[in-house]
């Protein structure tokens, strides 16, 4: 397989001659880079790194975890202290893959018919790539600054312990800032490649587990008994498939469907104003059909998939209890409490628990002590404000990429699932989230999936509308 791949990398090269951008070449050295979490080798990347932002006059510092190999990189580019600094954050490790089901070698980085192909292309080593070209840009240039710029390659945000919550508590003040950058929010374009809109994220939904146990007589397998624990279950999941949460819109996600009404053909353009209307009926009907969309339902609502089940020991008993885990997605201002006592309303039966395990979220075992320090942590999480659309920040890339993108509606977004932006905006930081590429839809249900790819021109795009939104923020007046 890796000969094979090798072959068909130098053969699509062809396509881009000598000139396969800066941006795509980084790319493809980062996807070689296997960092799937767990266990990430986020040192890897680190190493990989060091040199090259050392050559080009950053500060450069690695931090490592308890866990061997897993290490976040920070590289401070100085500038003249006058202002705070502005962080840009981009996490190092990816998830895992189903090699079988990919058509190309997930971690060679290939090229085809524009397209990069890699684990990580989209989430997020696309975004490594372009922030680190665009950092690396400026310090090329050596354009003076008023305040540092901090680029932050981060570990184990896939679903770890060690992330930036944890690098928070052990080196703020290398991660200090005025504001900060990160991933979150869409460049979405048609099939066309017009670019419709530029989402930036400004929250994000947050996740918990419930767990929920059904309790049935546990005896032998010959002489069924109605209270069967795996029947209960099943019933209470039938149940909770067969429901759904109601629309519960932010501020932030009108914002977004009121561009998306703008820059939308008939009939969804009505709909999507429908949305945002009074009227339950108009609503309910605008939501049937924008919920077809899974990405859209998602910021509509809090979200309910049940995603692992545990029942039985073995042929002829029949279990005291089953259980299943079921990950919600929550909007701003939802809490797990709340959320419980809805799906007990919705499940109705006693012997069905519903119970609370907020820790979800991470893969890695914990201990009683790491357990309440993470669950005080996502606590802070769920309470985060989000981020203000009236700084420096933000104006910039709102600004920039109505430049970069010029046929784009700009708006603020929820994003519909969680990042490492709460070790920021739990403390009041605000922190803005960007995919910087446009991609279309077929390009987005690969992420995490199989496939995975990122269109080559959408990165170089993407190195201008951050190397301009960090000057204007950060280069002396
Ligand atoms: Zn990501």
């Amino acid at each position: 397989m890796r000969k094979l791949a090798i072959f068909l990398v130098a053969g699509s090269c062809l396509a881009f001659g000598q000139d396969m951008p800066p941006v795509a070449k980084l790319l493809r050295e980062l996807i070689h880079i296997d960092t799937a979490n767990p266990p990430g080798n986020e040192r890897k990347m680190a190493d990989f790194l060091k040199p090259r932002f050392a050559a080009l006059g950053f500060e450069v510092n690695i931090v490592d975890t308890p866990v061997a190999g897993k290490s976040h990189f920070i590289a401070r580019l100085r500038g003249n202290g006058a202002k705070k600094p502005v962080l840009i954050a981009a996490h190092a490790d990816v998830v895992g893959v189903e090699r079988e089901k990919w058509t190309v070698d997930p971690f060679a980085g290939v090229i085809k018919d524009g397209y990069m192909y890699g684990r990580g292309a989209i989430d997020f080593k696309g975004g490594l790539a372009v922030f680190i070209e665009a950092v690396h840009r400026i310090a090329r240039e050596k354009i003076p600054l008023e305040r540092d710029i901090i680029f932050l390659s981060e570990a184990d945000e896939e679903g770890g312990f060690y992330n930036t919550r944890w690098l928070a508590q052990q080196a703020w003040e290398k991660i200090d800032c005025e504001f900060a950058l990160n991933e979150g929010g869409w460049i979405i374009r048609d099939k066309q490649g017009k670019v419709l809109y530029v989402s930036i994220s400004t929250a994000d939904k947050t996740s918990v587990a419930l767990k929920l146990i059904a309790k049935g007589t546990s005896t032998h397998s010959s002489m069924p008994r109605p209270d069967n624990a795996i029947y209960s279950l099943a019933r209470a999941l039938v149940k909770l498939g067969g429901y759904e949460t109601k629309v519960k819109l932010t501020s932030e996600t009108r914002q977004f469907f009121g561009a998306l009404a703008e820059v939308s053909p008939q009939p969804h353009a009505t709909y999507f104003r429908d949305l945002l209307s009074s009227d339950p009926a108009k609503v309910a009907a605008a939501d049937k059909f924008i919920s077809e969309d899974t990405l859209l339902h998602a910021i509509m609502r809090d979200t309910i998939a049940p995603v692992m089940m545990n029942a039985g020991f073995r042929g002829n008993v029949i279990p005291g209890s089953a259980e299943a885990t079921v990950n919600f997605r929550m909007i701003p201002g939802t809490t797990p409490e709340e959320l419980a006592d809805e799906v007990r309303e919705v499940i109705q039966d006693p012997r069905v628990e519903v119970r609370v395990e907020s820790f979800a979220a991470s893969t890695t075992p914990m201990t009683p002590e790491q357990k309440a320090d993470y669950e005080q942590s996502t606590r802070a999480m769920r309470t985060a404000k989000p981020s203000p659309q009236d700084n420096d920040l933000y104006r910039a890339l709102a600004r920039n990429a109505g430049i970069v993108y010029p046929t784009a509606k700009v708006t603020p977004y929820l994003f519909q699932a969680g990042t490492d932006s709460f070790a920021w905006r739990s403390k009041g930081i605000p922190v803005y989230g960007i995919y910087p590429y446009p991609i279309d839809h077929e390009d987005l249900k690969r992420m995490h999936g199989n496939d995975e790819r990122v269109p080559v021109d959408s990165l170089v795009s993407g190195v201008e509308l951050i190397y301009r939104t960090l000057v204007e923020v950060a280069a002396k007046k």
